[in-house]
Parts: C-alpha cells; structure tokens; sequence
C-alpha cells in the first residue's frame, strides 16, 4: 500500500476528459437543493479525490449512485445510471441504463466503465457504439454536461461507511416516512381487485418503499396519477418489465410478487409507496 501510495495515477488526455466530467458531474450534485447535507460530506471526499487526481489521496470507500428519471421516444421508455465509485484507491465511473419497447421487451445494457488505479494505465470499456437503439444515450462527458438536477427528478444514493451521518438522515426519513396514513384508493374494477390484495397491517409494518418518476402507464398511456395505483412488473407473454395501470394489469401482466410484480399506491403527499410485492424479509 505505500509504494501504491508514493506513485501516482496515469492519466492521458482522454483519462483527464472523463475526469474533469466527473468532476463536473459531482460539482453539480453539490449545488443547493441536489442533496441532504450528510451526503455533501461524501460526495465532497469524492470531489476532493478527483480533484486532486493525478495524485493519489487518502484510501476510502464511498458510492455515489445517479439514476436518470425515465423518458419516453415515441413507444420506446429509458432510463440512464451513473456510478462513481472509490474503492481504496481504486476510482471507477460506469454507466448504464434500462430500455423498454412494448414490441421487444426491455433490457438493461452498460454504455461505459472506466477504472484508475495508481501506478499503471487506465481501464476503459466503452458500449455506446452498439447501442444506436437507445435513442438518448449519450457518452460520459456528454451525460455530466446535460444532467440538470434541477429539472428533473433524479434519484441519488451516497454510500460511505465512514459517514455516520448517513444513517442519522435515514432514521430521521424513516420517522417523516411514517407520515401520512396509509392510503390505497382504487378508482375501478381492476384498481379494486389489485386493492384487494394488500395487507394494510403488513404495509405498515414494513420500512416505507417509493417509486420515483412516476408517470403514465407504459402500455396504455393512461396517467397513473388519476388511477392511483400501478404495478411495476413483468409481463404474462413477453419479456420485459414496465409500469402498468390496474386494467392493463389484469390483461398482460404476469403476477405480484418479490421479482414479479410491486403494487404501488399514490399517497397523499403525492409519493408512490410500496404496498405489495414485498421483499423477503
Ligand atoms: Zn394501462
């Protein structure tokens, strides 16, 4: 670890591009608003590392997940992630994305992974030449630039288990979480029959789960806001995993279940909570 440590990463010109993306990238996550204060303290050990990048910083570990809100191109849905990963003083950036089209299913794929470490020449696995069909990949540096946390609505996921006060702000969400009442209100036969399957007690016993960027059934279009309960699940004749209104459901949907299918029901506050298809615990 201490020769590791005297030596230092080697970077060429397209290395510092990916780089200064990142850095761009973790500049913007900084930006009021973006993140609760516990995770500043993380994401700013990750800008410090990159920032000082060729050399070499103090060992860490930390996760800094992005995941892009689904977007619709005509019947084709996606959505795009993006890790930054310190491991030691190992520094990863990968990322990937989810792609659904009602004709052929979806499918997970990897646009990039890049990985440094001191002392020996970078990694770079780069995909985005085989995915023409995703109609809004981008490359990393290009992606940095046109995340706008501010305009959409991203999910973020700081992992480091040198900050304590990570788990402080969970408990702390956990306890406003438990705010509101359960509410499921199923506005027709089909959002009945799905109502019907849900055990209220066991809701209630279980840590709040939420969908994010929820918006229209996949199949049919219909607002899931009006309809008020959705399924995000896999389908009965095709492969592929999409968000389902309650009638939709019924006619292509395969079951609920952990792996299967989640019930989600709109809150009050206007979040989509998990109301079946639990985890095992
Ligand atoms: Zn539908």
């Amino acid at each position: 670890m201490n020769s590791r440590k005297s030596s230092r990463y080697e970077l060429d010109g397209f290395d510092l591009s990916i780089v200064s993306a990142a850095k761009n990238l973790l500049t913007k996550l900084t930006q009021p608003n973006v993140l609760h204060p516990s995770q500043l303290v993380s994401v700013a050990k990750v800008l410090h590392v990159f920032s000082r990048l060729p050399r070499v910083s103090e060992a860490m570990e930390i996760t800094v997940e992005i995941t892009g809100p689904r977007r619709k191109f005509g019947e084709i849905t996606t959505y795009h992630w993006w890790t930054l990963k310190i491991e030691d003083h190992q520094i990863a950036i990968s990322s990937g994305g989810h792609f659904y089209r009602p004709s052929t299913g979806g499918d997970t794929f990897s646009t990039m992974a890049w990985v440094a470490e001191p002392g020996g020449p970078t990694e770079f696995d780069d995909y985005l030449d085989g995915l023409g069909i995703v109609p809004d990949v981008q490359s990393f540096p290009d992606a940095a630039q046109s995340i706008d946390f501010s305009a959409d609505a991203y999910g973020i996921q700081v992992t480091d288990s040198e900050n304590a006060l990570l788990d402080e702000e969970e408990e702390e969400e956990e306890e406003e979480e438990a705010e509101p009442p359960l509410q499921v209100i199923p506005v027709d036969a089909s959002g009945r029959t799905l109502a019907q399957l849900v055990d209220v007690a066991e809701v209630n016993r279980r840590k709040p789960a939420y969908a994010y960027g929820i918006e229209d059934c996949d199949l049919c279009q219909r607002s899931l806001n009006e309809v008020k309960l959705f399924v995000d699940g896999g389908l009965r004749s095709q492969a592929g995993w999409v968000n389902m209104c309650p009638s939709c459901f019924e006619k292509h949907g395969h079951s609920i279940g952990w792996g299967k299918g989640q019930i989600y029901a709109r809150q009050s506050n206007g979040r989509w909570r998990l109301v079946r298809g639990f985890p095992p615990k």
